[in-house]
């Protein structure tokens, strides 16, 4: 079997590479040739033209499904570092979370344990506790594909939305971002009002350390840890609808749970978004399995790997059960929030 083959000191490619521990759903699916840069001047130096197509760039691998077996590159940005507000793309999210924290600056606190690397954040516009990454991010450096030269990207120009951005859209397939540039401050800027912050922070001074605390504890009750049982997280995105069709939820979910019964919401620009997780529950389908996979029991919207031998047909397979149920039943299609490669 052909070994890795050096191009440059900091490049590594290496055929028929096995991605298995590098998407943490724990799908056995191959590329044709992983590529891992480990300098940022050697973008500028890979031969593109002879890699196979397509590339995909990707980052810890925490938010995709491979459908199988990847024909092309997979190229991975494996620049690490921390010590200062920018933050090359390849380093752990929440190691920056951390070193934040360390460092007494607020900004990133309430995305803490949120899988994946630095580059993925400014893709996926990552969010939880009431912060998104386009909040705390101030300037993005790329390697343009097209263009094959380093741009700057501001982040007014990213399109940014609920878990999107451009580079998900018309810019797909375009950028490795190498660098993030997120602001911090000293000034305390807690936010405490959702998913039960601020119930449970303790009652001393608060520090961006006490949020990181926190929501780490109230994260590993919820969600399950990619080192132990395989997933990507939030498998749906909630969907937001118009008032008239969340009144009609609304009675149906009435006619199911007894007249007091109250369908959880919140009002969004453009209408109300409704848990997809409520949804999923309602019916039926927590802890329902198709071979290996699994909707997971204690958070309805997280499909897992429960085998840890599960196919990507048996996650699609129950995915599709989840979607065509909710249609039926809601009339409303969840979209997948894992990327499907
Ligand atoms: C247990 C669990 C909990 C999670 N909780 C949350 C949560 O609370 N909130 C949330 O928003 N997400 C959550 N996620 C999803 C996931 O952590 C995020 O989407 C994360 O940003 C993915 O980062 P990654 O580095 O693994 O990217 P990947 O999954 O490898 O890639 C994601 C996308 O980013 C692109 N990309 C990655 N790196 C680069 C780069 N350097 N340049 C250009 N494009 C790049 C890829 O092409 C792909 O389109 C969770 C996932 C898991 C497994």
């Amino acid at each position: 079997m052909p070994g890795p083959d050096r191009a440059s000191p900091m490049i590594t490619k290496t055929p028929s590479y096995d991605l298995s521990p590098r998407n943490t759903f724990r799908m056995k699916v191959k590329c044709a040739l992983y590529v891992e840069v480990t300098e940022e001047a050697d973008l500028p130096a890979l031969d593109w033209d002879s890699l196979p197509q397509p590339v995909f760039v990707m980052g810890g691998g925490s938010n995709l499904l491979f459908r199988g077996d990847f024909p092309g590159t997979v190229l991975h940005f494996g620049v690490t570092g921390l010590g200062s507000a920018t933050v090359p793309a390849g380093t752990v999210f929440d190691d920056f979370c951390a070193w934040a924290a360390s460092e007494n600056l607020w900004g990133p606190e309430n995305l803490s344990l949120i899988p994946g690397e630095c580059g993925a954040s400014a893709v996926q516009n990552i969010g939880a506790y009431g912060v998104e990454a386009k909040d705390i991010i101030a300037g993005i450096r790329a390697w343009d594909m097209l263009e094959r030269k380093f741009v700057d990207i501001d982040p007014a120009d990213c399109q940014y939305g609920y878990r999107t951005s451009r580079f998900k859209t018309e810019w797909k397939g375009r950028f490795i971002i190498t660098s993030v540039t997120y602001k911090l401050s000293k000034e305390p800027k807690p936010i405490l009002d959702y998913g039960g912050v601020r119930k449970a922070v303790p009652d001393v001074p608060i520090t961006p350390q006490l949020i990181r605390d926190t929501i780490i504890a109230i994260r590993r009750k919820k969600l399950p840890d990619p080192e132990e049982i395989g997933s990507a997280g939030s498998f749906f995105c909630n969907p937001v609808i118009s008032k008239e069709h969340f009144e009609q939820i609304v009675k149906t979910a009435k006619e199911d749970n007894g007249p007091d019964y109250e369908v959880p919401h919140y009002e969004v620009p453009g209408g109300i978004k409704v848990p997809a997780a409520w949804m999923i529950e309602q019916c039926g389908f927590k802890g329902a399995t198709n071979g290996g996979a699994q909707v997971y029991h204690n958070q309805p919207l997280v499909i897992v790997n429960a085998s840890g031998n599960a196919t990507p047909e048996e996650i699609i397979g129950l995915e599709q059960r989840v979607i065509d149920t909710i249609y039926t039943k809601y009339g409303i299609t969840l979209h997948p929030e894992v990327e499907h490669v």
